[in-house]
C-alpha cells in the first residue's frame, strides 16, 4: 500500500534543542472509538483508511507510518502566575505534518506514553478526558472558533492508575501547529537568543510569511498573536465558554484554542463562574479570561523583546506600545459579536445592552445559551424570563435599538448566526462517559457528538442535549484527569 499519509517533518529538522526524538510504546488492545472523515477529507487522508487496521496502529502508537518522525517538543510556561522553565510534550507525541493545498498541519498523539518530559507522569491518558477533548475540540470548530481538532480516539485496551484504575485512551489531534507562548519562553529562560530567533523565524515561515516583508517581522509577530488571541478569547467570551488553565504553555501563537482539560461551557450565566478543580484561586474564572490573555501576552512579548530590537529600551517601548493596543482590539471583536448575539450592529448602545442582558442573566441565575435563544424568539413579546421589571424596561429599549438600526429580518438572521442552538453541556458529556467506563459503549458519545458538531440546527432545541441540566445534574466541577 501507498504511504496513506505523507508526512513532512519541518519541526524535526530544527535543532536538537527543540525537541526529544521517542520511539513508540505499544497499548494491548486498541479499538476504534471514533474517526472523523470531515477531518480527513480537510487533511486529504482517504476517510476508509483511517478505520483499517493499519491506521488503529498507527493511531495507538504501536506501529510507524512511513515518514513519520515521532517527537516531544520542549516549551516552558507560567502556570497559574508561576513560571516553569521546562515543561513540554509529557503526554504527546508530535508524528509529523501533512501538508495539504492550502495548509501545514501537526499530527499528534495525546496519550501515547511516557516522553523525555514526562517528569515521573506515566504518559498515559484514561479514556474520560479523551472522549471529552473530542467532543469539545468538534463542537468548538462547528461553533466556527479556532481550534485545535479530533482526528480519531483510540480506546487502549490498558488501565491506567488515577484516583481508581481507569481505562486508557489515545487522542489524535491535529493543529495548524503546537508552537505556544511557552516554546518561546523555554528559550528566553534560557537566554538562548539564537535558538530564540530560529524558532521565530520558523514560526513566521510557517504561518506568517507575509511578516517578513515587513521593517521589523518580530514586532508584527507580536502584533499578530495580539491579534489572533484577541480574536479567539472574544469568541470565547460570546459562548460562554471557560477553558480552565490558561497557562502560558496552553496559549498557542496561531490562536487555536488548545488543552481541553478541565474547561466547561457555562449553563446559567454568573461572571465569575470557575470549574476547574485545580484553579483554586478562581485565577482563570470566566470573566478574568481577557485580562489574562493580556498578562499572558505581556509574558510573551517578554520572550520576544530581544528580537524586537537590540536596545532593551527600544524594544520595551515597542512591545508596550502593541500590548497597550490589547483591549482596543478585544473590545472592537467582542462588540462585533456580542451585537450579533443581539441582532444589533456594534455600538456603544449594543455593549451597555450586552453587559445588561447578562447582568440579568446573573440576576435571575439564568442559562447562557438558552436565554440568547428565547430572545431571538421574543420580537414581539417580552420573554418570560421572570417578574421584574427590569426585564421589561431592558427589552423595550432593546426592540427600540432594534427599529432603529435594522429590519427584523436583518436582527433575526444575526441572531440566528451568532447563537447557537446548544453547546457541549457538562452533565451530557458525564453522562457519555459514564456510559463508556460502565458499559464499554459509545451511543451516548455518538449521539452527543453529532448534535454538538450541528450546533445551529434548530430541530435540536427539544432534544435532551440543548436543555440546562435538572437540579441533580448540574456539573460544579471539572477534573483535568490526567
Ligand atoms: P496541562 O496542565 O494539561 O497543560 O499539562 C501540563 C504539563 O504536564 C504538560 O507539559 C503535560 O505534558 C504534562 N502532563 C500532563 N499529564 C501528564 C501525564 N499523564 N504524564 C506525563 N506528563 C503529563
Ligand atoms: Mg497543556
Amino acid at each position: 500500500m501507498s504511504a496513506p499519509i505523507s508526512f513532512d517533518n519541518s519541526y524535526s529538522r530544527l535543532p536538537d534543542a527543540f525537541f526529544s526524538r521517542q520511539s513508540l510504546q505499544p497499548v494491548s488492545d486498541p479499538a476504534l472509538i471514533q474517526v472523523n472523515p470531515d477531518l480527513a477529507a480537510t487533511l486529504e487522508i482517504d476517510a476508509d483508511w483511517l478505520t483499517s487496521n493499519t491506521a488503529i496502529e498507527a493511531f495507538s502508537g504501536n506501529i510507524a507510518l512511513p515518514g513519520s518522525d515521532p517527537i516531544a517538543t520542549v516549551y516552558a510556561g507560567f502556570q497559574f502566575g508561576n513560571f516553569n522553565p521546562q515543561l513540554g510534550d509529557g503526554r504527546a507525541l508530535l508524528l509529523g505534518e501533512v501538508v495539504t493545498k492550502t495548509q501545514r498541519y501537526d499530527i499528534q498523539l495525546k496519550g501515547s506514553g511516557a516522553t523525555a518530559f514526562s517528569r515521573g507522569g506515566d504518559g498515559r491518558s484514561p479514556l474520560g478526558p479523551v472522549l471529552r477533548e473530542y467532543l469539545v475540540s468538534e463542537a468548538m470548530a462547528a461553533l466556527g472558533v479556532p481550534t485545535t481538532r479530533s482526528l480519531v480516539a483510540i480506546a487502549t485496551g490498558d488501565s491506567v492508575q488515577r484516583e481508581g484504575i481507569e481505562p486508557g485512551g489515545i487522542l489524535t489531534r491535529v493543529a495548524q501547529s503546537h508552537i505556544r507562548f511557552g516554546t518561546f519562553q523555554y528559550f528566553s529562560a534560557r537566554q538562548d537568543n539564537q535558538s530564540l530567533r530560529q524558532l521565530a523565524d520558523y514560526v513566521i515561515t510557517r504561518h506568517f510569511p507575509q511578516l517578513s516583508a515587513q521593517a521589523n517581522p518580530y514586532e508584527g509577530l507580536l502584533e499578530t498573536v495580539i491579534d489572533n488571541v484577541a480574536r479567539l478569547i472574544s469568541h470565547w467570551q460570546c459562548l460562554g465558554f471557560i477553558h480552565g488553565v490558561m497557562n502560558t504553555d496552553n496559549m498557542l501563537i496561531t490562536g487555536e484554542t488548545v488543552d481541553y482539560g478541565p474547561c466547561a461551557f457555562m449553563d446559567r450565566f454568573k461572571y465569575d463562574t470557575v470549574y476547574s478543580a485545580i484553579d483554586q484561586g478562581a485565577r482563570y474564572a470566566f470573566q478574568n479570561q481577557p485580562s489574562i490573555a493580556h498578562w499572558n501576552l505581556m509574558t510573551f512579548a517578554q520572550a520576544l523583546l530581544p528580537l524586537i530590537d537590540d536596545q532593551p529600551d527600544q524594544a520595551i517601548a515597542i512591545a508596550k506600545a502593541r500590548l497597550d493596543e490589547f483591549p482596543d482590539r478585544f473590545d472592537t471583536y467582542w462588540r462585533a459579536r456580542s451585537a450579533a448575539k443581539l441582532g444589533l450592529m456594534p455600538s456603544k448602545i449594543s455593549a451597555q445592552l450586552y453587559s445588561e442582558f447578562l447582568q440579568l442573566l446573573e440576576n435571575h441565575g439564568l442559562d447562557f445559551t438558552l436565554s440568547f435563544a428565547a430572545l431571538r424568539e421574543a420580537f414581539s413579546t417580552p420573554p418570560t424570563f421572570g417578574k421584574d421589571p427590569a426585564w421589561q424596561d431592558w427589552w423595550t429599549r432593546w426592540r427600540e435599538e432594534i427599529g432603529a438600526t435594522s429590519s427584523l429580518e436583518q436582527a433575526q438572521a444575526r441572531m440566528t448566526k451568532a447563537n447557537p442552538i446548544l453547546i457541549p453541556r457538562n452533565h451530557q458529556i458525564e453522562f457519555a462517559i459514564a456510559e463508556a467506563y460502565e458499559n464499554g459503549t459509545y451511543d451516548r458519545f455518538s449521539g452527543l457528538l453529532a448534535a454538538v458538531t450541528d450546533p445551529f440546527n434548530p430541530d435540536l432545541a427539544k432534544t435532551a442535549f440543548a436543555l440546562a441540566p435538572k437540579p441533580d445534574e448540574i456539573v460544579r466541577r471539572t477534573f483535568c484527569g490526567t
